[in-house]
């Protein structure tokens, strides 16, 4: 039996920063492992070269440049001169135009009969006249928005990338979607600018040469013999706390989805009835040559009779490259003869209950030795910049726990 301090689930940016964090913080490389599934290391942010040039195959990646713990992080290996600065152009297309995203702060863009209807329906919207807040995220939309926008585009939109009934999603990760007043989009509508609090990525890092995989890949490369490539968990022991039969651990860190434990431990009833009830959106990212006329970095497409949901318009970011990819959710796709990347594990889905559900699972598993963290650990919409920073938090937890 090869006996570890720490065996980590998942070689994606969440387990990458954690194996890092903990090698600096003084545990011998060699008490660690990390057991990826795939031959490369980064997860969901990897990135293939396609037709010439980068191409992010999860779907479209970029740094969010707030965080200085993070990108002190990240720079380290690929420091910054290596990543080009944008300011972020995202669209929506809607009554035959695109507009700037987000929609409520940019409805002066529209011709002015067009604003007058959203206005009109904003003013009648529930948060406006005071009512509660509810606690679906469909009556949420229309609550916030007016029922013009949520029919036009925030169902549709939502539907899209969930293919998932908006009244089963809860309400409470809706802090992560742009908050413009009533009096700011009346504003923006007189003045003919945008107001309000700009949403996250307003400017973003990309790498200049590369996709945003690279930097993943080099924090894989550097773990050596610490990262085990094309290693899926298989079976643990909870016992023991004996992984894939070979590596006992003090410590297990679970970065992977807790639906993959399914099958390979022995849970409990509750826990197993707690997994199985988790949801996740799976979206398939397909290429095309075409380069569009655009200057939108990413286009969000809310009309439900075409299948994708966003354009990523690589040209307008990725280093001499030409064409763009979509994201559309796995259950909306067609087959496709063209270069196509399914990624199973996309998006968490927020239904309603689910933090109630996760954190009995993760209850569980400290009970049990397990630390649940990341994207799947977690359950969450986490970017990588958030997976980065919880990651270095929780290698000072680890270690902190151990000194005490
Ligand atoms: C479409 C899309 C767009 C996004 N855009 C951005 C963005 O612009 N900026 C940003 O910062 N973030 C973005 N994100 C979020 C980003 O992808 C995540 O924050 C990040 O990947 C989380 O890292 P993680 O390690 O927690 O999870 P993951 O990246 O999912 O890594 C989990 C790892 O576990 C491995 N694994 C899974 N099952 C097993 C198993 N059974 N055994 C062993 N290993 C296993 C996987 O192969 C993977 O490497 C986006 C995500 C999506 C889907």
């Amino acid at each position: 039996m090869d006996k570890k301090e720490f065996v980590v689930l998942g070689g994606g940016p969440s387990g990458l920063v954690l194996a890092h964090s903990l090698i600096d913080a003084g545990v011998p490389r060699e008490q660690i492992v990390v057991l990826e599934k795939e031959g490369v290391a980064g997860g969901l942010c990897r990135s293939v070269d396609v037709d010439g040039a980068p191409l992010d195959r999860g779907g479209g990646h970029f740094l969010d440049v707030r965080r200085q713990e993070v990108l002190d992080f990240v720079f380290r290996f690929m420091p910054r001169d290596e990543w080009a600065l944008f300011d972020r152009v995202s669209k929506i297309r809607l009554r035959g135009m695109e507009i700037d995203h987000p929609l409520e702060a940019n409805l002066w863009q529209f011709p002015v009969e067009d604003q007058a209807d959203y206005l009109e329906s904003i003013a009648q919207a529930g948060s406006v006249r005071g009512e509660p807040m509810p606690e679906s995220f469909a009556a949420w939309i229309n609550w916030k928005l007016g029922e013009r926008i949520a029919q036009e585009y925030m169902l549709p939109y939502n539907r899209k990338i969930w293919s998932m009934d908006p009244d089963a999603l809860g309400t409470y990760w809706l802090y992560k979607l742009p908050n413009v007043s009533f009096r700011e989009t009346l504003l923006s509508c007189l003045e003919g600018k945008p107001m309000g609090a700009l949403p996250a990525h307003g400017t973003f890092l990309y790498p200049k040469e590369f996709g945003y995989g690279e930097v993943w890949r080099r924090m894989g490369e550097a773990l050596g013999d610490s990262l085990v490539r094309n290693c899926a968990l298989e079976s643990v022991d909870l016992e023991k706390r004996i992984v894939n039969g070979r590596w006992q651990a003090e410590t297990i860190v679970s970065s992977i989805p807790w639906t993959c434990w399914i099958g390979c431990a022995d849970l409990p009833a509750q826990v197993l009835a707690d997994v199985n009830s988790l949801k996740n959106a799976s979206i398939n990212v397909d290429y095309s040559p075409q380069t569009l006329d655009s200057p939108s970095h990413w286009t969000y497409e809310p009309d439900e009779s075409i299948s994708y949901h966003r354009i990523l318009l690589r040209a307008n970011f990725a280093k001499n490259a030409r064409g763009y990819w979509t994201e559309t959710n796995a259950q909306r796709s067609k087959p496709t003869d063209g270069v196509r990347f399914h990624n199973e594990y996309a998006y968490p889905i927020n239904t309603l209950g689910k933090p109630q559900t996760v954190a009995r699972i993760l209850d569980w598993a400290a009970g049990n030795g397990i630390v649940g963290m990341g994207r799947w650990g977690r359950w969450e919409h986490m970017n990588s910049d958030v997976a980065v920073a919880e990651a270095l938090q929780v290698a000072r937890d680890l270690m902190a726990k151990g000194a005490a």
